[in-house]
């Protein structure tokens, strides 16, 4: 792959027209033909473009793939380095991220849609980040000592679990594998990722940096391929000790099963999300519509935490609604090449009928359209949504309990706190909440009674590497990011030593 073309860093349209992605798998630090020859053509959604043949990874090739992490973690070439060799390695990697920033932001963007200056200003400094961040933090953490009785000692002890496997979705692909890999690599053990094969190049390309960060070969090993092939048979497979999975529900479930199935191994799963967001009659109205708009409509709303379900006080709804579609004029589906594009194109046609089609649900349920619901620049061959607001749902409704995973918020009322916290609660999933008010006593009150993995008040934008990331309920059990992560990717174990009586007489 050419990585230095002599362009401007803004000229992404012939920068593009200049990209050639390697698709090949990366197994014991070579790239590869899958083991069947097959491929299939990943096309981009910004254009319907072909961006190149993609490895078809199945079952023989994640067995290659085990095999090498499992070679790799038993000589002890990754696991048996320093914590401060590791970490360097993790963070050479980060800073490759930032060198290779706009290749990386051109893959993503290419991939799945979404805007250049974000993929450029959040997804790779974001993943960078992660990556170093978990570096930084494996030479730090100390193990324990019970307290036990005098004649003998009892350590306690993380080690790595072994073959981690990853599989992770399309919305933030870069971000989602430095979730896993960050704390799995870091903590020693040795991975194979399946990415989705709708965004398989940053994380091919994620691997060849790691390579030339001084990760040994064999450590972390890439298989691109389709979810029933190769993410079944990693999930499957008797050599894989954890799974860190972020997707669907659905296919979360199928973790489960396949654990079950299998060796048992250890399943975090990081699933789907309903999110609401309460406004109170005492709430800054207009941030908290426009954040709330905001959240919603980024990343073309294909955000497991996108607050989908906005609960507003009866007394502010009409002007919250008014404020919501002034901010989404910003938000006017765009090229997703050019820097002033805030919204891109949704990841492929079947999620833009996914989109259109619970439209269509909404309407048909007795909602309100109040904004968008509209296929837009249909003639670039991509596939592209507006912003979509409907007012008068009901929280029974389709569009209120199912995950649309696009550019669509359902509008409720509700005339106290009881019924909002009700409403609230009163969903399969609990990934993330926001609670709006100018009384710190309900801020408490509200934010303590929501079943949400993360509950904000009065924003919804701020993030950060240091605080775990995941839901309650039917939004899974895994905590990506913090030191809570390493919980996942180590082992608990207790060693006993009998510590004797001196033979000296005291
Ligand atoms: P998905 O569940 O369809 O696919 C996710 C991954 O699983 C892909 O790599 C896919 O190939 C693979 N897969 C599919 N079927 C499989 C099977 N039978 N066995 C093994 N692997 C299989 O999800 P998606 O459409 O890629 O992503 C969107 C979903 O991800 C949404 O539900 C979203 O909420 C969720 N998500 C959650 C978080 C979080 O941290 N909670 C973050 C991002 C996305």
């Amino acid at each position: 792959m050419n990585t230095s073309l002599p362009l401007p860093t803004n000229d992404w349209t012939a920068r593009a027209a200049a990209l050639r992605p390697d698709g090949r798998l990366v197994i014991n630090g070579e790239r590869r033909a899958s083991l069947s020859g097959a491929t299939f053509a990943k096309h981009s959604p910004v254009d319907g473009r072909l961006l190149g043949p993609v490895a078809r990874g199945n079952t023989e090739d994640i067995d290659a793939a085990v095999a090498s992490a499992r070679q790799a973690f038993e000589d002890g070439r990754w696991r048996n380095s320093s914590p401060r060799d590791r970490k360097r390695v993790l963070q050479r990697w980060s800073d490759l991220l930032l060198s290779h920033r706009d290749e990386l932001a051109l893959l993503e963007t290419l991939d799945m849609g979404k805007p250049i200056t974000h993929s450029r200003d959040v997804d790779v400094p974001s993943s960078a980040n992660c990556l170093a961040w978990y570096g930084e933090a494996v030479d730090k953490i100390y193990d324990e000592i019970a307290p036990t009785s005098s004649k003998a000692l009892a350590l306690i002890t993380r080690e790595p679990m072994g073959v981690v496997g990853a599989i992770v979705p399309w919305n933030y692909p870069l971000i989602m594998a430095a979730w896993k890999l960050g704390p799995a690599l870091a903590a020693g053990n040795s991975v194979v990722l399946k990415p989705s094969e709708k965004s398989p190049f940053t994380a091919l390309r994620l691997a060849e940096l790691a390579l030339e960060a001084g990760l040994p070969p064999g450590v972390l090993n890439v298989v691109p391929g389709f979810g029933v092939e190769a993410g079944e048979a990693l999930a499957l497979h008797m050599g894989v000790d954890a799974m860190g999975f972020t997707g669907s529900t659905r296919v979360g479930r199928r973790m489960l099963a396949c654990a079950a199935q299998s060796n048992l191994k250890r399943v975090y799963n990081e699933l789907g999300g309903k999110s609401a967001f309460l406004i109170f009659a005492d709430a800054d109205v207009e941030r908290a519509a426009r954040t709330a708009a905001a959240s919603v409509f980024f990343n073309q709303g294909e955000s497991c935490n996108a607050p989908t379900r906005l609960l507003v006080h009866r007394s502010r709804l009409d002007e919250c609604l008014a404020l919501m579609k002034d901010e989404a004029k910003r938000f006017v589906p765009g090229d997703p090449l050019d820097d002033a594009c805030r919204m891109g194109a949704l990841v492929d046609e079947a999620q833009l009928q996914t989109v259109l089609g619970y439209v269509a649900a909404g309407r048909e349920e007795g909602a309100r359209l109040d904004l968008g619901g509209q296929r837009a620049r249909t003639s670039s061959g991509g596939f592209y949504v507006e912003p979509t607001i409907f007012r008068g749902v009901d929280n029974g409704m389709r569009i209120a309990r199912e995950e649309i995973f696009g550019p669509v918020v359902g509008v409720m009322s509700f005339d106290d706190e009881h019924e909002a916290i009700a409403m609230a609660n009163d969903s399969p999933y609990g990934l993330q909440a926001s609670v709006w008010t100018g009384q710190v006593d309900r801020a408490h009150r509200v934010a303590r009674r929501l079943r949400a993995g993360t509950v904000h008040v009065n924003q919804y934008d701020e993030d950060d590497i240091t605080v775990p990331f995941g839901g309650f309920k039917q939004s899974g059990n895994g905590r990506d990011k913090s030191l809570h992560a390493f919980e996942k990717y180590t082992e608990l174990k207790t060693t006993w030593l009998r510590i004797a009586e001196s033979p000296d007489k005291a």
